[in-house]
């Protein structure tokens, strides 16, 4: 026994099993141990201990497949995940982050001693119109398919991104500034065809700006700049290519300073009415005044509205600037009419009324309160509307003049004749009048059809069964044609200018008939 054992001791084979056995616990699971022609029982452990390893070796392969295909897995969801954060889920193009970092790295390589990149901003026009008109799902559509045609319009390696609402972008990767523009030009007229979409044919064009990068401009300073190129061309109107340019910067920077100065205008009183008589052609007596703001800018001087309603209106700042207005002269022809001196005169309130006052809901309600505090009657104010403000008429335009049409205030449609509104539209709105723009009566004298044409506009306007007041009469000769032909009112410098409110008071206490003189 103690034989055989020191005999099992010597055995070499136990050397190699213990040298295997390190081989395989190390993971070397190729490692076999040799079995010897003995067939006893070492060899029975040796065999036990290979076939061990030999299951090792399929479940370690197991594994290893296992892990290659989760590790695959989870590269294509992070692949995803980065697409999806790169992608603009509506139209499937790039968003504004993969346009900014590819816009980055195009400048990179521009440095680097490539070609410049440009980009195209573009901004669709008739878009939010058509949103609120005819629902989200065919916005929705729209923007499919401008997506669609600005891909087809771009060359392969361009690319194009949506930005955000209705505003897309391209990155025109290696272009001279007359490629861009042309480029620029295709997708403009690509955008601006027709498309027909649930029985609808719309038509939604847009406005570009174009910005080539200069060397050391960060992405966002150069879609700034494409920004303010685009807006020039919004400005416009006109649906055309814009290059960014110096002055474009120098113009936003003023407006921008403008803007901030209106708004302590609006607030610190630095705003005055002027008010214009308008005239009884016959009599020459009064019988209303225009109020027109303006501006006493500390610095500047008298600024005059068209420089800055423009921008109230773009701004929302005009709802502000209106309730001042509508106030201010409410309360003035109050004091005119208690004035013993002057309430001889009877005469009414007229006030520009934009078209951001009908959209509000509570427009009607700051008409009806500044009356009654005033202590008027609603008869004794007129409100002029241009004809762009009532003719986009939407649900809340026509609440709004129904509504003012009950309180009893009159309405006028101001400029006309600029427009290109139906005749027959304007006769179903609640206006008792128009106010003919200047620029009928300026051409008379010069061009020698004028005169039949005021006569024709004259007699349209009575077929509607409306009242006109003729703007801008400059001269006697004007003024007595109008009244030869059977117009009744007038106004304009040859009858008197607007006047700061002083003045008029002084006027109405000693004149009757206008113009005044002295
Ligand atoms: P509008 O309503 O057409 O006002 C008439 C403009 O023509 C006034 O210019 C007036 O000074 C000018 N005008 C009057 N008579 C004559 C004339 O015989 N010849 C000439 N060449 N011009 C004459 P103003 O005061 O500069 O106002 C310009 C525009 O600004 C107004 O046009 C009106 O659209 C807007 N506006 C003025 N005040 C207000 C306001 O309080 N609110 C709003 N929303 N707009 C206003
Ligand atoms: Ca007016
Ligand atoms: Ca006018």
């Amino acid at each position: 026994m103690s034989e055989e054992k020191s005999d099992a001791g010597n055995d070499p084979r136990l050397g190699l099993l213990l040298e295997g056995i390190i081989k395989l616990a190390a993971g070397d699971l190729d490692a076999r141990i040799e079995v010897s022609d003995a067939r006893d029982e070492i060899d029975a452990v040796i065999m036990g201990t290979n076939l061990l390893a030999e299951d090792l070796q399929i479940i370690y392969a197991e594994l290893e497949e296992r892990v290659a295909a989760r590790t695959k897995q989870l590269h294509e969801a992070h692949r995803e995940m980065q697409h999806m954060a790169m992608t603009d889920s509506l139209t499937g193009l790039n968003n504004r982050s993969a346009f900014t970092s590819a816009l980055t790295d195009a400048q990179e390589r521009a440095r680097n001693g490539g070609q410049r990149p440009a980009i195209l901003l573009l901004d669709m026009n008739g878009f939010k119109g058509i949103n609120d008109s005819l629902g989200h799902t065919i916005g929705d559509q729209v923007l499919e398919i401008v997506a669609q045609r600005i891909s087809g319009a771009v060359r392969e390696e361009d690319m194009v991104a949506r930005m955000g609402g209705d505003e897309f972008a391209v990155l025109l990767r290696d272009v001279t500034p007359a490629i861009a523009n042309s480029i620029g030009n295709r997708v403009l007229a690509a955008v601006d065809g027709i498309m027909e979409i649930e029985g609808h044919h719309l038509r939604c064009g847009a406005s570009m700006g174009l910005r080539m990068a200069q060397p050391e401009q960060t992405a966002q300073v150069l879609m700034m700049e494409a920004d303010i190129a685009m807006y020039e061309s919004k400005a416009e109107g006109r649906g055309r290519l814009k290059v960014f340019k110096q002055e474009m910067l120098h113009a936003r920077q003023l407006r921008n300073q403008l803007v901030s100065e209106l708004k302590e205008a609006i607030t610190g009183s630095q705003l005055v009415l002027f008010y214009q008589p308008i005239i009884r052609l016959d009599t020459r007596g009064i019988e209303g005044v225009e109020a027109l703001v303006r501006w006493n800018h500390p610095t500047r001087g008298m600024v005059m509205p068209d420089e800055f309603i423009p921008i109230a209106e773009e701004t929302g700042m005009i709802s502000e600037l209106g309730t001042w207005v509508l106030r201010t002269a409410v309360e003035q022809l109050q004091q005119w009419r208690s004035d013993p001196l002057t309430a001889h005169h009877d005469f009414n309130m007229r006030i520009n009324v934009s078209a951001a006052d009908l959209q509000r809901l509570e427009f009607v309600e700051d008409v009806r309160d500044a009356l009654s505090s005033a202590g008027l009657d609603p008869s004794q104010l007129v409100l002029e509307l241009t004809e762009s403000a009532v003719i986009q008429g939407n649900d809340l335009d026509r609440y709004t003049l129904k509504a003012l049409e009950r309180l009893g205030v009159g309405m006028e449609i101001d400029d006309f004749g600029t427009g290109y509104s139906s005749i027959d539209y304007l006769r179903r709105l609640p206006v008792h009048a128009v106010k003919v723009d200047r620029s009928l009566l300026s051409a008379l004298g010069s061009d020698p059809s004028q005169p039949a044409l005021l006569a024709a506009v004259l007699q349209l306007i009575r077929a509607c069964g409306l009242g006109a007041v003729w703007e801008g009469i400059e001269t006697e000769d004007q003024a007595e044609y109008l009244l030869s032909i059977g117009c009744t009112s007038g106004q304009g410098y040859f009858f008197s200018r607007p006047l700061p409110e002083a003045q008029l008071t002084e006027q109405l206490r000693h004149h009757k008939a206008w113009p005044v003189r002295d």
